[in-house]
This record gives structure tokens, sequence and C-alpha cells, in this order.
């Protein structure tokens, strides 16, 4: 028999992202609403260590569904990868009555939820928050539609200047193991080529296409690389690309943190939204240790113990679509 949850703490963990805050204002209320108590615990699996746990009501998540970041702080903690970490974070929560956990953040935080909901008697429910979508189990994920738009506007400014200079400009994007925001920024920005960790780099076939649009005078050229494609970043490609056609006029950007900022989009808040709604749904029902993600417009809740061992992948026809509209 599943014991009843009376009292939840929630919490964002590792990378921040937009929209963090959109979801902790859903959790907290839908808890209140159903006459539950809430406590925010801070800086991640940090709070919990460190007995940083804070009660939250209805007014102390006013105004902030359009903010980035998120009131709750975020953290990487080092003790919560050892059993003394975790353990001492258990008797916190005992301690303040805290017998349900909402956590958000990515499949980091995801694996650390995993592993104490299987050492301790703590339902864990886990929210995506990360502009990565790199997680198996849901379509979205909070924060990577404003991530991806804040990536799309800024390639549309760099892109007038490359056109009025005839410029070849490489842009780098976040994303250390997963391509997405590079894919979709890409996709979206016309970009003649996108470089992303999923799939291998083949510089020599860049370098053959960049020659034949040349010879097309085709001159204006933008390449998407993801920070973490495994020819290297930004300036990885760069460097060999002036080195072999020292003709064409190249420039580097890198956008870095502007992507992780700013108000989140409508779907992003959305999604956030109803994400935490079932959050405590889940909670509620007894349908612990999952986590809530939305596939097909529906809620979709895959266990912990899975969720941590799979990656979204990247479909084959993104690419073919990538190849055909670049030409
Ligand atoms: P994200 O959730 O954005 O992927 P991280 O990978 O940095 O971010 O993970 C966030 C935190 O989750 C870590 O700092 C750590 O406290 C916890 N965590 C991650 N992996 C584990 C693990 N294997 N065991 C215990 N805790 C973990």
């Amino acid at each position: 028999m599943k014991k009843k949850v009376t009292k939840i703490g929630v919490l964002s963990s590792g990378g921040d992202s937009p929209g963090m805050n959109a979801c902790i204002r859903a959790v907290v209320r839908t808890a209140i609403y159903n006459g539950l108590e809430v406590c925010g615990i801070m800086r991640g699996y940090s709070g919990m260590v460190e007995d940083d746990i804070i009660p939250m009501d209805s007014r102390s998540v006013a105004n902030i569904i359009q903010r980035g970041g998120t009131i709750l702080k975020t953290s990487r903690c080092k003790e919560f990868f050892e059993p003394e970490g975790r353990k001492m974070a258990y008797e916190n929560l005992k301690k303040h009555g805290i017998n349900g956990l909402v956590i958000l953040g990515g499949d980091g935080s995801f694996r650390g939820a995993q592993i104490f909901s299987n050492e301790y008697d703590i339902p864990c429910i886990g929210l995506p928050g990360t502009i990565d979508k790199d997680i198996a189990g849901t379509d979205f994920t909070i924060g990577f539609d404003t991530a991806v738009n804040t990536a799309v506007e800024a390639i549309d400014k760099i892109r007038d200047t490359a056109e009025a200079h005839n410029r070849l400009f490489i842009i780098e994007v976040m994303g250390r193991d997963a391509g997405y925001i590079a894919l979709h920024s890409g996709i979206a920005t016309g970009a003649e080529n996108i470089l992303i960790p999923e799939r291998k780099t083949i510089i020599e076939d860049i370098i053959s296409q960049l020659e034949e649009k040349e010879r097309r005078r085709k001159l204006v050229n933008i390449i998407v690389v993801a920070e973490g494609d495994d020819f290297g970043g930004g300036n990885e490609v760069a460097k060999v690309i002036k080195e072999r056609l020292p003709l064409l006029e190249v420039r580097v950007c890198i956008l870095g943190h502007i992507q992780r900022g700013g108000a989140p989009s409508c779907m992003d808040r959305l999604i956030a939204s109803r994400m935490g709604y079932h959050a405590v749904e889940c909670l509620l029902e007894g349908r612990h240790n999952v986590f809530v993600g939305i596939v097909n417009n529906r809620m979709n809740y895959t266990p912990l113990n899975e969720a941590v061992k799979k990656k979204q992948r990247i479909s084959e026809e993104w690419m073919k679509i990538v190849k055909i509209l670049a030409s």
C-alpha cells in the first residue's frame, strides 16, 4: 500500500531553462488546490543536503510565469552523488515532513532522482526542464522552444550581415551532447549545413559543398554547429575551412548563454503549466517515480528507471530535409 502524500517539496536542478518558474508556479498552486502543503527546496539537491528548504504558498509564486531562470535557484550538487549526501538529504526531508518530491531538471537530475527513489521511501516525479530536448519519452522539454527561438532570432540577424558582405558565417549554438537546438534553429533559418553530435562530421564533404557553391556563385552560407559536435565547436570548423578555402570570408559567432535566459515563450509556459499540474496529480494518484512528458499531445509517464537509459534520437527524416532544402 503506497503512503498518502501530504507535503511535497519542489526543486529545480542542473542547467536552468526558461519556463522553470511557470512550472514551479503550477506545482505549488495545484498542490495547494488539493490541500497539500508545499516547500521550495533551494539550489537543487544542495538545498536537500544542506537543509535550505522554505515553505511556499500561492502568493510566493505570483508574477513569475513570465520570468526566465528559476526563483528556487539551481546547482550541480557533488554531495548527492554519494550515499552519505543522499542520506542527509533524506533526513532533512523527514524533518520537514516532506513525503513527495517534484524534480525539475535534465537527465542528470533524473538520474539523481532515480537513485534516491530506489534508496528511500519518498516518491519522486521528474519534469523535463532542459533546453536540450534530449530526453526520450516526451515531444517537448521545458525551455527548448524559447532557446531555439532565441537562436533563430540571432541567426536571422547574422544572415543580414552575411548577405551584405557575401560571407560564410559559422554559428555555434548550445548542445554539448544533443543537436536539437542546432537542427531546429538551422532548419528554421535556412542554414546550408548543420553539424550535430549525433552525426559524424565529414569536413571534406563540407569543403567540397562550399567549393561547388562558390562555382555557382552562392556566396552567402550559414553553417550552424552544436557546441558538442564531434569535429569541435565553431572555431575548430572555421579554422579548417579558412586553411582550405583561403579566399572565402569566414566569420564565427558563438551564441552562448543568451540561449538559456529570457522570458519563456507561450509554448514553454503552456507545457510547463500542464506538466506541473500533472506532476502533482501523479503524486496524488500513486503514480510514483516517473517523469511526466507529453507525446502526441497526451500525457506520457516514463518510469525514472527507464528514463535514465534512453536518449531522444534525431530522425533520418530531419537530416534528409536539411540536405534537400539547403541546395
Ligand atoms: P541536468 O539535470 O541539467 O542534466 P546535471 O547532469 O548536472 O544536470 O545533474 C544535476 C544534478 O543531479 C547533479 O549535480 C547531481 O546532484 C545530480 N545527479 C546527476 N547524476 C547523478 C547520479 N548518478 N547520482 C546522484 N546524483 C546525480
